[in-house]
């Protein structure tokens, strides 16, 4: 096997982790060791492992039909989940355009937003290029990374790449403007301000990853930001694209990190957490004025799709997902527990190899520094992140760091006590790496 985001060679050396079962928010390995799921397994899981509604939904749809194609067709499931989602998404979305990842539900926006300028009377075919954040991250396929902004993923294929606006992302810790939050009245947004009143004619959309940059490194936007966003593409009649992969589905305390600031996208990308951590489906949602543009002659069509487009396995486990929510008053917990969860994490603030913590629901980045003063990082090649998680992996704690960003993102059905142990062991972690640093 060769693993994604994974130097093998480093792989092969060290002691692999072999997942071989899960149960609640706990991983067992083939040697039966346990540990505690704070990656979300990569941050898809909500309800935790096993969870007995969605198995059983999985098992009764195997009973009917596990996948028949939606090109041309239709199926229950995908019918249901279709209004299951315009019920919960913010206001105005009304149409679901199914896909199988986070990366493909951003081509489909981005290819959608194009074709609704051409399609427009008359037809508005100047406007195809995005505004996009640096740092931003929206997936690995070819359109999603053109839009994206991780150096060290995406800089060695910008020549396969088409070209992007890129405007500084709202990292407060090290604003690049030197301005002060709340007194900067999120200033940091005059920029796209001043790229859209000059140049809107040729901009078809601005994406974004409301109100968490995760990848980036859990950057969190500052109030008034997003809906910022939003009233500017209003204004210019560019589109608003929403990458809600990791933040969809109560991740951030409310269903979308959208509905945090009362902002209805004009498309709306879903993925992660779509299943419960269960199956790849994903999901773009739309408005009635973007749908209605792809209506009339033949070639008016959204010539896009995939194999397994709405698959009725994923469609019945994201179906048990939202009924779960319900259920469970899952929105409820989480908001209650991320009171919990920065309580629990703001004592790290103190120590000394700790920059910032960011954190927002069911989301933390805990950002490790070499000077505390200056905010002078870790060089990359010291690794930091990765020795404080595997330090956390022997003390039962999975996560996955992100350069010298340590990222905490629990399952949302995670207790009160189990939140304690995993920030226990994260704490004990960085402060034990914070002494053996003052020692040297
Ligand atoms: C993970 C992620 C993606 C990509 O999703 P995949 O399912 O891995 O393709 C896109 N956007 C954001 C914001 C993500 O966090």
């Amino acid at each position: 096997m060769w693993h994604p985001f994974t130097q093998m060679q480093e792989w092969e050396r060290e002691d692999p982790l072999l997942i071989e079962r899960g149960d609640g928010i706990y991983l067992y390995d083939i040697h039966g060791n346990k540990y505690l799921d704070g990656s979300s397994s990569i941050w898809v899981n909500l309800h935790g492992h096993r969870h007995r509604a969605l198995d059983a939904a999985i098992q009764e749809q195997l009973g009917k039909i596990a996948h028949s194609t939606l090109l041309g067709a239709a199926s229950p499931p995908s019918i249901l989940l279709a209004r299951e989602l315009i019920k919960i998404a913010p206001k105005g979305l009304t149409r679901v355009f199914y896909s199988d990842n986070g990366a493909t539900a951003v081509e489909v926006a981005l290819k959608m937003a194009v074709q609704y300028w051409q399609q427009q009377s008359p037809p508005q075919k100047k406007k195809k290029s995005f505004i996009r954040l640096d740092a931003a991250y929206h997936g690995d396929t070819m359109g999603s990374m053109s839009v994206g902004g991780i150096a060290r993923f995406h800089e060695r294929f910008r020549p396969l790449l088409f070209s992007t606006i890129a405007l500084d992302a709202p990292y407060c810790y090290r604003c690049p403007l030197d301005l002060r939050f709340p007194s900067c009245r999120t200033a940091c947004l005059d920029p796209l301000e001043d790229v859209l009143s000059k140049r809107h004619e040729r901009i078809a959309g601005v994406v974004i990853e409301p109100m968490v940059q995760a990848v980036a490194g859990m950057i969190t936007q500052p109030p008034g930001y997003l809906s910022r966003v939003r009233a500017l593409c209003l204004q210019y009649d560019v589109l608003l694209i929403a990458d809600e992969v990791a933040t969809g589905f109560g991740r951030t305390g409310t269903m979308f990190a959208c509905n945090h600031e009362r902002v209805t996208p004009d498309l709306l990308c879903v993925a992660k957490g779509l299943t419960g951590g269960y199956l790849p489906l994903a999901a773009t949602l739309t408005t009635e004025n973007i749908y209605e543009a792809f209506l009339g002659e033949p070639e008016k069509t959204f010539f896009h799709g995939h194999s397994y487009t709405g698959n009725a396995l994923g469609c019945a486990a994201a179906l048990a997902n939202l009924e779960i929510f319900k259920k469970e008053k899952t929105l409820v917990h989480v908001r209650k527990r991320s009171g919990i969860l920065k309580a629990l994490l703001k004592p790290l603030a103190e120590l000394p190899i700790v920059g910032d913590v960011r954190h927002c629901g069911m989301m933390a980045g805990i950002e490790l520094v070499k000077n505390k003063e200056t905010r002078e990082p870790f060089p990359l090649s010291e690794r930091m992140g990765h020795k404080i998680a595997a330090d956390c992996r022997r003390r039962g704690l999975l996560i996955r760091p992100i350069g010298n960003i340590v990222v905490l993102v629990p399952p949302l059905a995670a207790t009160e006590l189990q939140l304690r142990k995993m920030s226990s062991i994260l704490t004990k972690a960085v402060k034990s790496h914070a002494r053996q640093i003052a020692m040297a």
